[in-house]
């Protein structure tokens, strides 16, 4: 069968598949060196589980307290060696990145500390966790207290701010990698290098935590070796390579990990406890795709870009710039397009395929948010999935891709949706 036919036979028409066909062809150069990077993440993967010996009894899983469990035992030896860190807490029981974020917080802030967010403000669940805005059990409530130093215009760490806003009682600086659900650019890990390197030569002894949050293997270093203390993130992003089921990861210095551990299960247990089912082998497997499904993902976005940007819509990351996480911001400035894309790629799901997202008022988000997720893991955004918060200027932050194959397939059909809708001219494609 020919191409188009098959592409037809799920609803693509002529015009948007040559348009997007057009488009892949002019990215080769720009794959190949996705292609290279992802070869150097394997074998960095490779590497640790050789040094760590990952054998076939690290599959199996334990139950009850979970003492002895060689899996989660080697595996979090596994994540330290790839983020070159002490130690690293890698648990089903973290419930997502929030969780992990919040766990690093909570656990290494004691009443009277200071925390400060060197990149402005942060990821919107982070603002209950914090008390920015009001919550139960926020670190506010604890008596710890934060401040932000927000961006420069040009999307820049501002040196001087923070310069003036580290305090002798700020204990911790948060630094997001990502940009999230804002306008801003994403850090690269040399970007971040240059902010870690300023705030230890006025506070050598102050922790830096990276939310690392979709920027896992996108470079070829972490945050953790620029001297970053922690890394934050979620196993249902990147480094879960699609097939961790749940949870979480802080890699970083050992008391650091200490802290979180004792808080995550109890002080005297620590990482002692935390049984892992069957859960083992999925993170296993994982971590081992995850250079792949993180490129196919980044294919996915840079495709998405030019595809996007080419129809004269604001896209961010720019269609040409460097990738420094997986997410792709296009802004539509309507409602009407936002939902429409969002539907696209829905619709193009390996699962609930047949269903129409609607806005709804997600916990932890202050306005609606659409998202477009037919996963096989519920709410993965390793997979293919879109969502953007129903506020101006309708931005859709699309990412992941679990093969190119289906990134390519999924952005494409969101255009056909924007193009059957007349949100976008037909004429335009040819
Ligand atoms: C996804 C994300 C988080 C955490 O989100 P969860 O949905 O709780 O996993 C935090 N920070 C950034 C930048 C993120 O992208």
């Amino acid at each position: 069968m020919d191409k188009f036919e098959a592409y037809k036979k799920l609803g693509i028409d002529r015009d948007v598949f040559d348009f997007c066909e057009g488009i892949q062809r002019e990215l080769k150069d720009r794959f190949e060196a996705i292609g290279a990077m992802a070869e150097l993440n394997q074998l960095k993967v490779m590497d640790a589980f050789r040094k760590e010996q990952v054998q076939e009894a690290c599959l199996m899983g334990t139950s009850g307290y979970g003492y002895n469990d060689l899996g989660r035992d080697t595996l979090e030896k596994v994540y330290a060696d790839i983020f070159h860190t002490d130690d690293a807490l890698v648990r089903p029981q973290i419930t997502c990145g929030t969780h992990a974020l919040a766990l690093a917080l909570m656990s290494n802030l004691r009443p009277g500390d200071h925390m400060l967010s060197a990149s402005g403000r942060p990821y919107d669940t982070l603002e209950e966790v914090i008390g920015i805005r009001e919550s139960k059990g926020s670190l506010k409530e604890y008596g710890i207290s934060y401040d932000e130093v927000p961006l420069r215009d040009d999307g820049s760490f501002d040196i001087d701010g923070i310069r003036e806003k580290l305090l002798p009682e700020t204990k911790l600086v948060a630094i997001q990698r990502s940009k999230g659900y804002s306008d801003r650019k994403s850090f690269s890990v040399r970007q971040i290098a240059e902010c870690i390197n300023l705030i230890k030569s006025i506070r050598s002894d102050v922790i830096i935590m990276v939310d690392n949050c979709y920027g896992e293997f996108v470079e070829d270093i972490e945050p953790t070796d620029v001297g970053a203390d922690m890394a934050v993130g979620s196993l249902i992003k990147n480094p879960g390579g699609g097939l961790a089921p749940m949870g979480g990861y802080i890699a970083g210095k050992s008391e650091c990990i200490e802290n979180a551990a004792r808080r995550l299960t109890s002080p005297g247990l620590g990482k002692e406890v935390g049984a892992t089912f069957g859960m083992m082998r999925d993170f296993y497997q994982g971590l081992f795709l995850a250079p792949t499904v993180t490129a196919s993902a980044l294919k996915g976005a840079v495709f998405a870009a030019n595809i996007y940007e080419r129809l004269g819509f604001e896209t961010l990351p720019a269609a040409s710039d460097e990738r420094y996480d997986i997410i792709q911001a296009v802004t539509f400035r309507r409602e009407d397009a936002l939902i429409s894309f969002c539907r696209g790629i829905q619709a193009a799901s390996p699962v609930d395929s047949f269903v129409a997202p609607e806005p709804w008022d997600m916990p932890g988000y202050d306005s609606k948010v659409i998202m477009a997720a037919g996963c096989f893991i519920s709410g993965s955004s390793i997979e293919l999935s879109a969502d953007g918060p129903l506020r101006e200027p309708y931005s859709v932050y699309f990412q992941g891709g679990l093969t190119w194959e289906h990134a390519k397939y999924g952005i494409m059909n969101s255009l056909q949706y924007l193009v059957n809708d007349n949100i976008v001219d037909r004429n335009k494609l040819r």
